[in-house]
């Protein structure tokens, strides 16, 4: 049913029997700026950014904050938008920091991860005086150390330790676990020996320590057994070493509905979750309270966001399948092809009518694998229809490339029934930008 489908990802259909997003109609949003596109609900943007706040709030107190995880979707606006709600933001790449720098973001309230940051990235956040260095690893204590002397300098660091958590999600998005790229093992000794070079290094000020586990968890355990970690260990190096963790940051991860089966726990009720385990493991250990901090990327622009497709050529092979090609594909939503990821589609011109017939919605990229949604059940659907795809918020638009030098699209950012660009749609000669002929 593309009604249920549509109420189950909070949208809505108009008098006409049109999709609906953020008040305007999805055929005069395609017909203003083309396919494919992505759009972003603005409302329901802050919406999210402004549940972290007060749940957060609520249950740990002023001192705590949500920090806006940018590589979900990096671009200005959204960088903008989330530092506008109260949010500091994560970056994990120069690019990123730029690009929150150029948002007018102060350098106080960037976090910079990265397990291999270059020289001239730390150099480039030393200068612009970021807030927090996330160191991972051994390397970066060495680069910290030679460019802080030679730029006559300090930087404040958390520790990335990796606690042996494995939560149930997909391997390629599992951080946590013994068997990680990221971060100081908890487990073998490497997070104590990183907390003992620390302390003696004398322009790094540790400020506290950060672990993220995963992403797109459903379950609240693992991220509660993190926390519980995080908050023994600041107890054991007070206990051992005398030093202080002032600041615990718990990462991201929180999953989103991308099916209507999906049951997520909602935002208010995972953060009471980590709050109730770090208060009462503060208490356990008597630690004074640490600032408390999360991370969340998906779950700030997941459901927001919303891709709109002309389709094109289809194709139906008897007895096997039907597959409809539309004008976007793994070019600008690699999610599927990379992880397997599950979407629901609507057709946005007929988002009440019953869907009647079982497809396959096809990229137009030069790869079999290059399929949005194996199975989804639509109107029967004509070439020139509108596809509208649910929860695209998060991982797609960060993670579009140029392969089959398709342009990307264009982002918009609809709100109380006005749309605006906030990324504007790559053109033939932005694709050639860079290219130096013979
Ligand atoms: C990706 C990432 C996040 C955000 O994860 P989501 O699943 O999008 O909430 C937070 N912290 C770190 C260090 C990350 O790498």
């Amino acid at each position: 049913m593309s009604l249920a489908t549509v109420a189950a990802h909070g949208f809505r259909i108009n008098g006409a029997g049109h999709l609906e997003l953020a008040g305007i109609d999805a055929l005069v949003l395609a017909r203003d700026f083309g396919t494919p596109l992505h759009v972003l609900d603005e409302g329901r943007l802050r919406a999210n950014c402004g549940e972290y706040r007060d749940a957060l709030a609520q249950a740990y107190g002023r001192n705590a904050r949500a920090i806006f995880a940018s590589k979900a979707c990096c671009t200005v606006a959204t960088c903008q938008i989330a530092h506008q709600e109260g949010m500091g933001i994560d970056v994990a790449s120069g690019g990123e920091l730029h690009t929150a720098l150029r948002a007018g973001v102060p350098a106080k309230d960037l976090y910079f991860h990265g397990n291999n940051k270059t020289p001239d990235e730390i150099e480039y956040a030393l200068r612009t005086g970021v807030g927090r260095f996330v160191v991972d690893n051994d390397h970066e204590f060495d680069l910290l150390e030679t460019l802080t002397a030679r730029l006559d300098t300090t930087a404040d660091i958390l520790l990335r330790l990796t606690p042996g958590i494995e939560p149930h999600t997909h391997q390629a998005i599992r951080t946590g676990g013994v068997d990680s790229k990221f971060g100081f093992g908890m487990l073998d000794g490497a997070a104590y020996r990183a907390v003992v070079r620390s302390s003696r290094m004398p322009r790094v000020r540790l400020r506290g320590l950060h672990a993220h586990i995963g992403s797109q968890v459903f379950d609240l355990e693992p991220f509660r057994t993190s926390a519980g970690a995080l908050v023994d260990f600041a107890a054991r190096i007070r206990d051992e070493l005398d030093v202080t963790v002032d600041e615990l940051n718990l990462g991201g991860g929180l999953g989103i509905r991308y099916v209507t089966t999906d049951e997520p726990p909602s935002i208010t009720g995972y953060v009471r979750a980590l709050a109730d385990v770090v208060t009462a493991k503060v208490r356990e250990h008597r630690l004074s309270p640490p600032r408390l901090s999360v991370e969340p990327g998906r779950s700030i622009v997941g459901s927001a966001g919303v891709t709109l497709y002309t389709v094109g050529a289809i194709k139906s092979i008897p007895g096997v399948r039907t597959y409809v090609a539309v004008d976007g594909g793994m070019f600008e939503n690699p999610r599927p092809a990379l992880y397997g990821a599950h979407y629901e589609a609507v057709a946005a011109a007929r988002a009440a009518d019953a869907a009647t017939d079982v497809m396959a919605v096809a990229g137009r990229c030069c790869e079999s694998g290059d399929v949005l949604i194996w199975e989804v059940r639509l109107p029967p659907v004509r070439s020139g229809d509108l596809l509208a795809v649910f929860g695209t918020g998060a991982y797609t638009y960060s993670m579009a490339s140029n392969y089959n030098r398709f342009p990307r699209p264009a982002v918009v950012l609809a709100g109380d029934g006005r749309a605006r660009c906030v990324v504007e749609r790559e053109t033939y000669d932005d694709l050639l930008r860079k290219d130096v002929a013979l």
